[in-house]
């Protein structure tokens, strides 16, 4: 018989279903399961009569059961499928499970498993339904980003993750053994994404990332994903309003088609309106002075003055951006840059700018950053051969998923977080 999904059994007189056993109940004549697949949780009752009833049922073990749909009038509000339950005919114990090490259904709401453990424990911990509805919105995140770029005539690129020197100085790379040579992992595809866009033009991609910061925080993670665009022929505001608009476009699919994993997260989700704020102006509401950054306090305190808003903060300093980011204007003393920051949530979610095309600039500002020109040689030089300008931005995967669904910790948003303590599993 074929497999019948549970959140396809209405209409169905018998079914064949697998999945897990999310709870038991024994009684002497009969255990009542709740059956757990991909698409939902249904009652399952087993008569003493049953094929297999004398079966040693644990918690998570994985079954499969022919069984009759009948109707019921069931309450408990775990049950997807409300209103049928399925009389057991024939039960298989496919893997039984052993003792769990963490609950899967958490029934005592005042148990509470320290992240930790976990994510020791992360495949398990897949399996509830508020940590499995992280992952389904962030795959509708990642993946409407894709059909946002793809509708807009971007191609998706692959850049490389060895590389053979920093691509942007400030975050400590892990070094790798290439050969005879020493290599990085890279910290971000900004160097290759620019290389394409001054010949493909218009492209995205999404990819791993590696900083060997040493520090532990609820917002970086030694690896994570990171969603980038490189346009050729558009400034700092062009792309900022792509931004704009993509950022609609998948928190309006993630409400649209992620109602159930949102109602699981409790949230509602509003789209986001925006800000444009310049450096000066942004330091000015934080009391900063002329050359700092912002800190985490900054941040939230930034977005608190404009409740669900993307707020950009743009022209920042070349000071505190890095080499590669176009000055404002092209006065010999020109302080400010085509960089920016999006900030949600409280939190930085992306940073982007126009990017130098011109090699003699480029040349100068490596230099004011005490970076060598030597060691980037095969990147300048390929703007001598006819470079549009160009201008891009990164939003965080992990980063962007967190704060969208109000995480406490960026590890939440990750399914196998890598940080200074973390590498397994
Ligand atoms: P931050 O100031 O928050 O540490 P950054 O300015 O160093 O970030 P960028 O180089 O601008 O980071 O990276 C682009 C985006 O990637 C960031 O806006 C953020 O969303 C995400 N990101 C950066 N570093 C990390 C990290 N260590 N872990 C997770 N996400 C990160
Ligand atoms: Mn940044």
């Amino acid at each position: 018989m074929q497999r019948t999904y549970v959140n396809e059994i209405i209409n169905k007189k018998e079914v064949f279903l697998q999945g897990w056993i999310y709870d038991i109940r024994e009684l002497a004549k009969a255990k009542f399961i709740l059956l757990r697949d991909n698409t939902g949780i249904i009652q399952c009752v087993i008569k003493n009569e049953a094929k297999g009833f004398e079966e040693k049922l644990t918690l998570e073990s994985v079954i499969s059961i022919n069984g009759k749909v009948k109707q019921a009038k069931l309450t408990s509000s775990e049950l997807t499928i409300k209103d049928y339950e399925i009389e057991v005919l024939n039960l298989e114990l496919i893997n039984k499970a052993e003792t769990l090490p963490i609950q899967v259904y958490e029934k005592d709401k005042n148990i509470i498993t320290d992240l930790s453990i976990r994510l020791d424990n992360r495949s398990l911990d897949l399996r509830k339904k508020r940590i499995n509805a992280i992952f389904k919105i962030q795959h509708e995140i990642s993946s409407s980003f894709r059909e946002f770029f793809k509708n807009n005539n971007f191609i998706e690129i692959q850049t490389p993750s060895i590389i053979s020197s920093a691509s942007e100085g400030g975050t400590e790379l892990f070094e790798v053994k290439y050969f005879e040579k020493k290599a990085y992992l890279a910290q971000s595809p900004q160097l290759y994404k620019q290389l394409c866009a001054i010949s493909l033009e218009k492209v995205f991609t999404i990819t791993p990332v590696w900083r060997a910061e040493k520090h532990n925080t609820i917002r970086h993670l030694n690896e994570s994903r990171q969603m980038d665009i490189e346009v050729a022929f558009a400034d700092d505001f062009e792309v900022m309003k792509y931004l704009e608009e993509c950022v609609k476009f998948i928190v309006k699919n993630v409400i649209n088609n992620c109602r159930n994993e949102l109602e699981a997260l409790n949230l509602k989700l509003k789209i986001p309106n925006y800000k444009y704020l310049s450096y000066e102006e942004a330091i000015k509401l934080c009391k900063l002075k002329f050359g700092d950054d912002f800190s985490p306090e900054d941040e939230k305190k930034l977005c608190s003055m404009f409740p669900d808003t993307i707020v950009f903060t743009h022209s920042w300093p070349s000071s505190i951006k890095p080499f590669y980011i176009f000055p404002k204007t092209m006065n010999k003393n020109e302080k400010l840059s085509k960089g920016f920051d999006a900030l949600y949530g409280g939190i930085e979610i992306s940073s982007g700018g126009q990017r130098v095309h011109i090699p003699e600039i480029l040349i100068k500002q490596l230099k004011d950053k005490n970076l060598n020109p030597k060691n980037f040689e095969s990147y300048v030089n390929s703007f001598r051969y006819g470079a549009p300008y160009h201008s891009g931005w990164s939003i965080g995967l992990e980063r962007f998923t967190m704060t969208l669904l109000k995480l406490d910790n960026i590890r939440e948003a990750c399914l196998f977080p890598r940080d200074r303590d973390r590498l397994t599993p």
